[in-house]
């Protein structure tokens, strides 16, 4: 029996390149390995934990699996659906909080950091959302896990949870890995934390064309060039980390040297970024096209993927019932 990957992306938007690079990258490696069951979900549920609007994600879960397929995800090969097409991840996710505190929860830094950008919406729904991830990856006994560094707390949740399971119930959960990439945290083009959705200005998004990616880079706040020491924040460390993940670690030493002698010319290196991004994004945008042009194909996959996904979450959670004494 091959062991099971599960990752998934909340329905909040379409995607950026730290989606792309910190999660579905190593969603399309592990899918190509044909070592694994891929499943891969669209995680509408999670997109409810913070303020959102109806119409918006009704759109939304359609734009990430579009974005799924456009950068390559082979429903022939993964499943793909949407969470909420699974009732499963709802219900596992409530029988699953029995087991975990809400300490645990309120000390978690992701929790922190939303209570601090939505102060006036801290839902109990934002307070579990780690249950829920729980849920998701336990339904299919998921081993490994493709998702960026930031989900590692929640991951740490899932494995306590596991265990949990395990030695209450006798049951043989895996307690799941993350599957890095290199690009495991994109920082953000404001120079500040992480390339997010949610953040003004953040975010290169996989749709943009050339000239707004131009732009956005050009907006990247630096300094004179040249100091003493290389950058280890703010947007010239940004720029220096993107120059890695798309025009590697050799051209990365070239542009610190230059920060420690003559000095970096940010227009150039700007312009020569703009460029490699958009060189990985072009096929991306190509493959997003036809499937925007071919909705019917999209539906398909989503409904196919909703059978295969919710059999095996069905079977897994009845085992739990059943030990739970439910
Ligand atoms: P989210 O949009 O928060 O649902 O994130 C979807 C996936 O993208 C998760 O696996 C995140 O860890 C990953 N991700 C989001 N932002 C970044 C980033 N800036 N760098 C690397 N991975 C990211």
């Amino acid at each position: 029996m091959k062991q099971t990957v599960l990752a998934g992306i909340r329905a909040t938007s379409k995607l950026h390149i730290g989606n792309y690079l910190g999660a579905v990258k190593g969603m399309l490696e592990l899918e190509k390995s044909g070592e694994y069951e891929t499943f891969f979900m669209v995680a509408d549920i999670h997109a409810i934990t913070t303020p959102f609007d109806p119409e918006g994600l009704r759109k939304n879960k359609y734009e990430v699996v579009i974005d799924y397929l456009a950068c390559g995800l082979d429903p022939e090969k993964s499943v793909i659906f949407l969470q909420s097409m699974v009732g499963e991840h709802a219900e596992f996710a409530f029988y699953l909080s029995s087991l975990v505190t809400i300490a645990r929860m309120q000390h978690l830094p992701t929790f922190k950091e939303k209570v601090k950008q939505y102060p006036e919406s801290t839902s109990l729904a934002l307070l579990n959302y780690p249950t829920l991830m729980a849920s998701d990856i336990l339904l299919y006994n998921a081993s490994k896990v493709p998702v960026g560094i930031d989900q590692e707390p929640h991951l740490e949740i899932a494995r306590e949870i596991a265990r949990k399971l395990n030695s209450t119930y006798s049951l043989a959960f895996n307690e799941a890995t993350r599957f890095a990439t290199e690009g495991q945290y994109v920082p953000s083009l404001t120079g500040e934390g992480k390339m997010s959705k949610s953040v003004e200005g953040s975010a290169i998004m996989l749709t943009d064309d050339f000239e707004t990616i131009k732009n956005k880079l050009f907006a990247v706040p630096t300094d004179s060039g040249k100091g003493e020491g290389v950058p280890i924040s703010g947007g010239v460390k940004t720029l220096l980390e993107l120059t890695t993940l798309f025009l590697g670690v050799e051209k990365r030493k070239e542009y610190e040297l230059m920060y420690l002698s003559d000095g970096i010319k940010y227009k150039q290196m700007k312009e020569e970024l703009a460029e490699e991004v958009y060189k990985v994004l072009i096929p991306i945008q190509e493959k997003r096209r036809y499937f925007e042009n071919n909705p019917q194909i999209v539906v398909e996959v989503i409904n196919y993927g909703k059978n295969k996904a919710q059999k095996v979450a069905s079977e897994n959670l009845a085992k739990v019932k059943f030990a739970m004494g439910l």
